[in-house]
């Protein structure tokens, strides 16, 4: 992709330009004066000066009005030997110089004269107005900033020119893709719709989580259609000055007409394009809002000419959108971006994987099976992280084990090999990890226990259990909700089997499971004694709300009802937990003190040891009838 700047305006150009020639001048005046007038020459008493000239010793002299500057003879092959002294008043040493037969003459005026003061007077405004371009500049365009205001800064993509994005270099948003076909071919052949009389769609949004290919998408749209590609983000149009946001959508727009058919490309269309109505929260933001009238204002303006722009806008959250936005004829068509799924992922995979060195053992469906709910971003991601742990290995190839890796870093944080734990303290981690292991090894919903490791990761975690799914999974039922409570508990349940009192280790567990728990009642209507109702309110409530309270107004009839029915989910599960892990405390037992000797467990020594789980008779899956 070539990318072009289109913004900088010709006069601007024209005063940097001058700024540096003279400021060239300058330097290089800076630089040869010291040689002319003696700071690097020794200076020496003006009667030595007369004594070396009446002992005919002195070759050269260059008189000037501050400084004498004088050579002495030397042999042949000798470098010269330059003197300077300060001149005295003295009428008599022309004629001396003269008698003595030296060569002598005055210094040129202008090297100090006139030149130089020119430049004191003109260098220092030039210098002035440079800094004062310079922030008026940063202000208005953000660092990297030309000498405009007002002007779009909207990057030009030109097809053809280099390496061009096509839809082969997005995988696994099949759907969307599909959609965006169609309008390729709005952009290849706009007269065989408008001859039948049909209005080409002038906005499209791509919704979706971030990472997910958007942008990318929207690039591969003007690849395919080999048609140039106006990019601007819309945090850009929100800056420093008033009215500096509607004029550059109007700028960005007579571009776009210039050049159609074309595609003008709004990355974060959300920053201007908030619902109006919302302002009120915020305290309004009048720069805005002027800059979204025009943008709609422009949308409207392009229907009159015959020109073919379209617009793709990407956003992730499309609840805040200003309606006016999302009516027809103007962003009226959405797509949507999602995360991808198994194969998705494997196709993205294989993409990024294309541009590094794969070893033999590399199994990509394998690794797209354990990152679900992973973004192309984060795979993309994945696949340089796997490279350079490769690389620092001192390996020629990325090998499985990198991968394997580099998802645990993504998914756990970095592993922290300098925090160390106490004896006693690693010691209960690790049975408290094993808890979580044995109750996730008998309980279903959140996948197959992968690994154990004591070893620190990350901010907080002193030790993690590791459960990866082995297929996606949207649905959970009630069952496996409380699998995952009990889960939870597991860890806090083993410290009270083993040791009797517990440790702050388990509070993120608790959180966690009290979420799960409250969201199990309040949102996805699993109490039977609250019924099927949706207790807390949905996103777009909340938003525009100003109530900060997340649930629907309750009776307190009602709010006490959940909240019971949240505790004896939570203790249910509790139960649980323990039940498993006394019956199973011998296994817990030596699990863990094989834990504390290799400080990591997975593969098939952990199968084989979580294998032998018994189930208590109270398994969560027996125990939550309650009518
Ligand atoms: P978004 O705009 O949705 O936040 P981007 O398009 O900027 O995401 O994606 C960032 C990078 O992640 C892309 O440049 C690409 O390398 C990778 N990527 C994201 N989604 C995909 C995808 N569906 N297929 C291939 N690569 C992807
Ligand atoms: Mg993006
Ligand atoms: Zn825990």
């Amino acid at each position: 992709m070539a990318i072009k700047e289109t913004s900088t305006p010709p006069r601007s150009r024209l005063i940097s330009n001058i700024l540096l020639a003279v400021s060239g001048a300058f330097l290089l005046v800076n630089l040869f004066l010291p040689n002319l007038f003696g700071a690097q020459v020794p200076a020496v008493p003006y009667s030595l000066f007369i004594h070396q000239v009446q002992e005919g010793e002195v070759s050269q002299v260059s008189i000037g009005q501050n400084q004498i500057r004088y050579q002495v003879k030397t042999e042949a092959g000798t470098p010269e030997q330059v003197f300077s002294t300060t001149p005295i008043f003295d009428l008599e040493l022309p004629k001396l110089l003269e008698a003595k037969g030296v060569e002598f003459a005055a210094t040129p005026p202008s090297r100090n004269g006139w030149f130089t003061s020119l430049l004191g007077w003109v260098i220092p405004p030039l210098i002035f107005v440079a800094i004062w371009q310079f922030f008026l500049a940063r202000g208005a365009n953000g660092p990297q900033g030309a000498l405009s205001i007002g002007k779009s800064k909207a990057k030009v993509y030109v097809e053809g020119e280099s390496e061009r994005i096509t839809f082969a270099d997005v995988a696994g948003v099949e759907e969307a893709k599909t959609e965006l076909v169609e309008i390729v071919d709005f952009l290849k052949t706009p007269a065989r719709y408008t001859a039948i009389g049909a209005k080409i769609p002038k906005g499209v949004l791509l919704v979706g989580p971030p990472g997910t290919g958007k942008t990318l998408l929207a690039k591969a749209v003007a690849g395919e259609a080999g048609v140039p590609f106006f990019s601007i983000s819309g945090s850009e149009f929100v800056e420093l000055f008033v009215g500096v946001g509607s004029s550059r959508v109007r700028d960005l727009f007579d571009q776009a007409k210039k050049q159609a058919p074309c595609i003008v490309f709004i990355d974060e269309l959300d920053a201007i394009g908030r619902s109006r109505s919302s302002n009120g929260m915020y305290g309004g933001n009048d720069e805005r809002e002027q800059t979204l009238n025009q943008l709609l204002t422009e949308m409207d303006g392009f229907a009159a000419t015959d020109a073919t722009v379209i617009v793709l806008a990407a956003t992730n959250r499309p609840e805040v959108l200003d309606q006016a936005l999302l009516r027809p004829g103007r962003f009226d068509r959405q797509v949507l971006v999602d995360r991808p799924d198994l194969s998705g992922r494997d196709a993205i995979l294989r993409i990024h994987a294309q541009k590094v060195k794969l070893g033999p053992d590399v199994d990509l469906k394998a690794i797209a099976t354990r990152t679900p709910g992973f973004a192309g971003a984060d795979l993309a991601n994945l696949v340089n992280e796997a490279a350079l742990l490769a690389a620092r290995n001192q390996r020629l190839t990325v090998a499985q084990e990198d991968f394997a890796e580099a998802i645990e870093r993504v998914v756990a944080g970095l592993e922290k090999k300098s925090r160390v734990l106490n004896e006693t303290e690693k010691k209960i981690v690790a049975y408290h990890e094993v808890g979580h292991a044995l109750v996730g090894a008998l309980t279903t919903g959140n996948g197959r226990v992968e690994k154990i490791s004591i070893v620190p990761r990350g901010m907080a975690a002193l030790g993690y259990t590791l459960q990866l799914p082995t297929e996606d999974r949207f649905l959970l039922n009630e069952t496996e909700l409380r699998g995952q409570i009990a889960t939870l508990l597991g860890g806090r349940s083993a410290e009270e089997v083993i040791f009797g009192s517990i440790t702050t280790g388990a509070s993120n567990d608790l959180q966690r499971a009290t979420d799960l728990a409250e969201r199990m009642v309040t949102t996805y209507g699993m109490s039977k004694v609250l019924g099927p109702l949706a207790y807390q309110q949905g996103q777009q409530a909340m938003f525009l709300g100003d109530s900060s309270n997340p649930r629907r107004m309750v009776s307190e009839d009602t709010a006490k009802a959940i909240d019971i029915e949240v505790k004896e989910i939570v203790e249910t599960a509790h139960e649980s937990a323990l039940a498993i892990l006394r019956l199973n405390q011998d296994l817990l037992e030596t699990i863990a003190t094989q834990l504390l000797e290799t400080e990591v467990i997975e593969g098939e020594t952990l199968q084989t040891l979580l294998g032998k789980v018994q189930s208590p008779n109270q398994t969560p899956v027996s125990h939550e009838v309650t009518v």
